[in-house]
């Protein structure tokens, strides 16, 4: 065990040790699983137990605990310390160590992806290369769950958006450069989305803006980016990072009416929304599609439920992720205003709650007017 990387975690495990739980009712996990053992508050005094040598975080129980965690950042709202409870359980991820983590890292360290699949399988046909003012990034889920037409869909709307040719970045798995390192993040493994973000910022390094439309993708690229390689980032050129909505919220004009008069209901990603601060840029675009804002949930914006699929937890309890999925749409205050579908704008989400049999879209399929 890295004592090291415990040690960081004093301060942190402690304030939530001794802390009257004030966020117990925020955790998505918690109220899926009904379980005191998965609230933050019971996740972190482990990592404190761990720390003053009374429990092992590579006890299976222990090592589930820190694994029911999306990451998505709902105990910090109501913390009063700010305390960075997800962060925290995935740098104690990293430390207990786990058949996972190690097949994640062997198949990165082989292939640049965490499952050793080829990302550029899905951009066969497309411009890649280093020139370009504006880039295109896919991230995996993107490229090897959602496919080739969901890639050229992003495509056509960023071109439409902006009006200027897009390249899209050349990803490989040749290259072994390929992912934004999200899955080794939240498993603590902090040493190798170092290493990959250094070598990103090489691969990046000719265009000032790139797109992904992953918020996930989006969070590693600009949020940990900066603080892991900060100025060594930008020595080396790394450019803005943004989820692709915000760009296309730039112009949303040019997606009126593409969705006229249908009824739909905006979920915010944990990722593009309570992390990201991206509010607006969706609902702007769905306005115009539209040509109506979308349908609420009663908890939206900061204070949106999670849809379950982040943090790795659909790998590690797909049925919780799914039932967190589940209680997103039938247990909000407003679920009994009926809309034709959630539509939402993270790949990850989409595909949980469509395990999960919610009727969802993917907000670009709304603003090409492509709704099933
Ligand atoms: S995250 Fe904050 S509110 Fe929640 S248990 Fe820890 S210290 Fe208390
Ligand atoms: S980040 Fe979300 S899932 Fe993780 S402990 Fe906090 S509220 Fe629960």
């Amino acid at each position: 065990m890295n004592d090291t990387s415990l040690d960081a975690l004093a301060r942190p495990a402690t304030l939530c040790a001794f802390c009257p739980k004030m966020c117990r009712t925020a955790c998505p996990v918690a109220e899926a699983e009904g379980r005191e053992a998965v609230t933050p508050w019971a996740k972190m005094s482990l990592v404190h137990l761990a720390r003053t040598g009374q429990v092992s975080l590579e006890e299976p129980s222990v090592r589930r605990s820190l694994e029911a965690c999306t990451g998505c950042g709902a105990c910090v709202e109501k913390c009063a310390h700010g305390n960075p409870v997800a962060e925290s359980l995935f740098t104690a991820r990293g430390v207990a160590g786990s058949a996972r983590i190690a097949e994640h890292r062997a198949a990165f360290e082989r292939t640049g992806d965490v499952k050793g699949r080829d990302h550029a399988e899905a951009l066969v046909g497309l411009p890649r290369n280093k020139n370009g003012r504006v880039a295109y990034f896919p991230g995996c889920t993107r490229a090897c769950e959602d496919g080739p037409e969901a890639v050229r869909r992003d495509l056509r709307a960023l071109t439409r958006a902006l009006d200027e040719p897009v390249v899209v970045c050349d990803v490989s798995r040749a290259s072994r450069l390929q992912c934004c390192g999200y899955p080794l993040y939240v498993d603590g493994q902090i040493d190798l989305v170092e290493q990959n973000l250094l070598r990103l910022g090489e691969l990046f390094a000719g265009h000032e803006l790139v797109v992904t439309p992953d918020p996930g993708c989006a969070y590693v690229l600009s949020t940990v980016q900066s603080l892991l390689i900060g100025r060594r980032g930008k020595a080396r050129g790394f450019p803005s990072v943004l989820p692709l909505v915000e760009v296309l919220a730039q112009h949303a004009d040019r997606f009126a009416d593409a969705a006229r008069d249908r009824v739909l209901r905006y979920h915010d990603p944990c990722y593009l929304g309570r992390r990201g601060r991206t509010f607006d840029a969706p609902r702007e675009l769905l306005r115009a599609a539209c040509g109506r804002p979308p349908l609420e949930f009663h908890k939206n914006r900061g204070d949106a439920d999670c849809c379950g699929g982040g943090g790795l937890y659909p790998m590690s309890n797909p049925e919780g992720a799914a039932d967190i999925a589940r209680r997103r749409v039938s247990h909000d205050g407003n679920a009994h205003i009926p809309a034709e579908l959630v539509v939402t704008a993270c790949p990850s989400a989409r595909r949980n709650f469509a395990r999960a049999g919610v009727r969802v879209a993917d907000l670009i399929d709304v603003i090409l007017g492509e709704l099933p």
